[in-house]
């Protein structure tokens, strides 16, 4: 299966023309690979009705010759210049920019280049909107980072054991990962155990892991481009009844949440299907964060699944659904899956057993 460039660029074209845009300029990474193919770090990509450019330096003229599919590819000495010649070129009266991810500074310069030839007009979310759904290509590649990601959590369960060192653990999970083509982590790896647990981001540290503690364990890997993100929550040794009772809750509540997951449904009501869990069992104020995220060629990106939340589900997006409790002195519990939003309901992507594992 191939990416999908050119549907992409004619969905980009379709929400340029609903904002009443004549041109736009991509300076998002994530956004220019999901355009035009290029996964190098120096780029700008200029759109219009009927124009599509690729701008780079140098050091990228063989590899976006390779990579750029669907574009015209323009080598800049001096790159915002060339932004604003090609913009000129296009005779658009309003660029719409991607304003959240554009410094102050890149800002002025562009106005000044292109001196008053087009109207700049901040344009947030103007890609990310589309990537929100996902394409038969990215879903692909999707199911195969988590399906590694299943793979490593096989590992993590033989070297996050009692006597491990937290980082020592993350290292050998990490290794595992590349070995099998990962390009990196999606992010560094989460092993939080004992009462580092109720850290929600309780990156792997020194600590060594003790007998009778939680273990929290968040991770991902970056496959082709595509990240997964996944967690369990083991148990070293005969788990004491509130170490039952706190995951029996997280586990109900991720179940509840995952049974809202469906087309049409907002994610605010996702999220207060696991809330209500946890506030029923009286562990509400330990429940902090938002219930989950859009993952793919960002490991957080749009829709958000929290209480403010005003994104509505729709088929073909990539979901996480990880409630958690977290109580200082005691330690956590979080259990995270991937859902593919379907027709139907949420298929989840990733299959660890969510059972109460004891290392
Ligand atoms: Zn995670
Ligand atoms: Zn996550």
């Amino acid at each position: 299966m191939k990416p999908l460039y050119r549907e992409r660029l004619r969905r980009l074209r379709a929400s340029m023309a609903a904002k009443k845009l004549d041109a736009a300029l991509v300076t998002d990474l994530k956004n220019i690979r999901y355009l035009t193919g290029f996964t190098g770090s120096s780029a700008y990509a200029v759109v219009s009705a009927d124009k599509a450019f690729f701008l780079t330096d140098p050091r990228y003229t063989a590899q976006s010759g390779e990579e750029v599919k669907g574009f015209r590819i323009r080598i800049f000495k001096k790159a915002l210049e060339t932004v604003a010649q090609t913009v000129g070129e296009m005779k658009a009266g309003s660029l719409g920019f991607e304003s959240g991810s554009v410094s102050f500074d890149n800002y002025s310069r562009l106005a000044k280049a292109l001196r008053g030839k087009a109207r700049l007009k901040p344009s947030p979310g103007l890609i990310s909107a589309l990537r929100r759904v996902k394409d038969s290509f990215e879903i692909e590649k999707i199911r195969d980072a988590a399906k590694l990601l299943d793979r490593g959590f096989a590992h993590a369960m033989k070297v996050a054991v009692p006597g491990a060192v937290e980082r020592q653990a993350a290292f050998s999970i990490e290794t595992f990962f590349r070995k099998r083509g990962a390009e990196s982590l999606a992010f560094d790896t989460i092993i939080a155990s004992g009462e580092r647990g109720a850290l929600p981001h309780g990156k792997a540290s020194e600590k060594r892991i003790k007998k009778g503690e939680l273990v929290v364990v968040d991770m991902g890997a970056l496959l082709n481009g595509y990240n997964s993100d996944e967690t369990r929550t083991f148990v070293t040794g005969r788990p004491t009844p509130k170490q039952k009772e706190v995951y029996g809750v997280v586990r109900d509540a991720q179940a509840a949440a995952i049974e809202r997951v469906r087309p049409g449904v907002k994610a605010a009501v996702v999220d207060l299907a696991a809330r209500g869990v946890i506030g029923k069992a009286g562990y509400g104020k330990y429940f902090g964060h938002g219930t989950g995220h859009g993952v793919g060629l960002d490991i957080h990106e749009s829709p958000g699944l929290g209480p403010t939340s005003d994104d509505v589900l729709e088929e073909g997006m990539v979901i996480t659904v990880e409630p958690g409790i977290y109580i200082p002195g005691w330690g956590g519990v979080r259990i995270e899956d991937m859902a593919l939003v379907t027709k139907n309901g949420a298929e989840l992507l990733t299959s660890t057993t969510r059972d109460f594992v004891i290392l």
